[in-house]
């Protein structure tokens, strides 16, 4: 889903968490280059709407460029692939059904916004008693869910009678769900609830909850007290937010992730100071201990992302600032600056003259011996539509892979724990 809206829905997660975030130039101007995933994330967007407005597959625009943003891309038959995936699964669902496709919806007659609060919506379906709100997401990082488990201090969440439990929706799909509900009852009478979508092709991850209406409506007055709130911090910049930083800022995750101005957030550093229990003035000679006890682990590790989030964002600033020119004194005195790092790879600047001047020396040892491909080359090769049969019959099973090391995660993760026990199981089966 994409908007220019200042108050964007995309960002919602961010500006209805923490207010303060949009006293922040960074937050709010436009314009700015969004890197080569956002811009591939347009070029699909875009690919996907034609599939679905002119009923015609993905592949027929394999070896087309889009250009999105800066950059241009061309549609590769995986790239293709991947769209169809969302395009196949909003026809499913819009069987029966009214289809929308990058629809601009605007949150204009809910109390508490205007018309400047609007959106474009990659698929709203309007079906008997209910809607679809369903958004692409194009990226191969991390997956996104359509909610999330309610913890003691979730400013919003709603019991959710299919989890049987309490759950926080994610705010930028409850924007867009809130946005297309008028267009949705002009089309059906009484929807009971909204089904909100994540879906992501590329980690075959879909996610989804059914939000009843009732919770949309209370939602609306959440979000409007927020944006309210947000308009405020606007309005007062930067420096007074800082003075009244208990009251507009609201350092955690979710919201500090994706704030451009968490290198320079007093609130998000004073956030990592309490959670490594150490002042940045001491930290050079009186590094933070490790915690041993399991309780205050568990805690330490609950802070983790936090803080390597933060690590992340000060040293991109730090690059950006020095490389604009302004002098940032480290702990020796001096001002940072830029050196060469790591040389790359040593290639052959005149390809012909070095074999000419090889095979002179060493004949046929000049000659790297032939080689088959790896199995991850051969995959990129065969592994596509035409040869997919052959690459699962015939070169799937030639293949072994070394087991994964154990990887500490949550224990709501749901992959099964790791156990050395099955592996050595498996190994002895293997030997029969
Ligand atoms: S870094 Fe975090 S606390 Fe600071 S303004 Fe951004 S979202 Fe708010």
């Amino acid at each position: 889903m994409s908007e220019h809206s200042v108050f964007a829905f995309s960002a919602s997660p961010r500006w209805i968490s923490c207010a303060g975030s949009m006293a922040y130039a960074e937050n709010t101007e436009e314009g700015v280059d969004g890197g080569v995933y956002a811009d591939e994330g347009t070029a699909a967007h875009a690919l996907a709407a034609a599939c679905l407005k002119f009923k015609v597959p993905a592949a027929n625009s394999i070896g087309v460029t889009i250009e999105a943003g800066k950059r241009r891309f061309e549609v590769t038959e995986e790239f293709a692939d991947h769209v169809q995936t969302y395009v196949n699964d909003v026809q499913r669902r819009a069987i029966g059904g009214y289809l929308m496709i990058e629809q601009r919806v605007t949150l204009e007659g809910v109390e508490g916004f205007d018309e400047t609060n609007y959106g474009t919506s990659d698929a709203i379906i309007a079906l008997p008693g209910y809607g679809v709100v369903e958004d692409l997401k194009f990226g191969m990082g991390e997956k996104v869910y359509a909610w999330e488990p309610a913890k003691d201090n979730s400013p919003f969440a709603f019991f959710n009678h299919e989890e049987s439990s309490e759950v926080v929706p994610n705010y930028q799909l409850m924007m867009y769900a809130l946005a297309c509900l008028a267009d949705i009852r002009l089309l059906i009478d009484d929807p009971k609830y909204i089904l909100i979508v994540i879906n992501q092709p590329r980690l075959g991850h879909i996610s989804e909850l059914r939000v009843p209406i009732a919770v949309l409506e209370r939602f609306a007055v959440f979000a409007a007290d927020a944006l309210s709130k947000s308009m405020l911090a606007m309005g007062l910049g930067a420096k007074a937010v800082e003075a009244k930083a208990e009251h507009y800022l609201n350092p955690g995750e979710k919201q500090c992730r994706w704030c451009r101005a968490l290198a320079r957030c007093p609130a998000a550093s004073a956030k990592v100071q309490k959670e490594l229990s150490a002042d940045f003035d001491t930290i050079e000679t009186d590094l933070p201990a490790v915690a041993v006890d399991p309780k205050r682990l568990a805690k330490a590790m609950a802070a983790v992302p936090f803080v390597s989030d933060w690590c992340r964002a000060v040293m991109a600033k730090a690059n950006e600032l020095v490389a604009a020119g302004t002098a940032i004194i480290g702990p020796d005195g001096k001002p940072y600056k830029f050196v060469e790092g790591k040389l790359g790879d040593r290639k052959w600047a005149d390809e012909k003259a070095a074999e000419a001047a090889l095979t002179g020396v060493l004949g046929d040892n000049a000659y790297q011996p032939k080689k088959i491909l790896t199995a991850s080359g051969a995959a990129k090769v065969l592994d596509k539509k035409k040869t997919a049969e052959t690459w699962k019959d015939v070169f799937a099973p030639l293949i072994k892979r070394a087991a994964g090391k154990p990887m500490l995660v949550m224990g709501s993760d749901p992959r099964a724990p790791f156990s050395p026990a099955a592996e050595s199981d498996e190994f002895e089966e293997l030997s029969e």
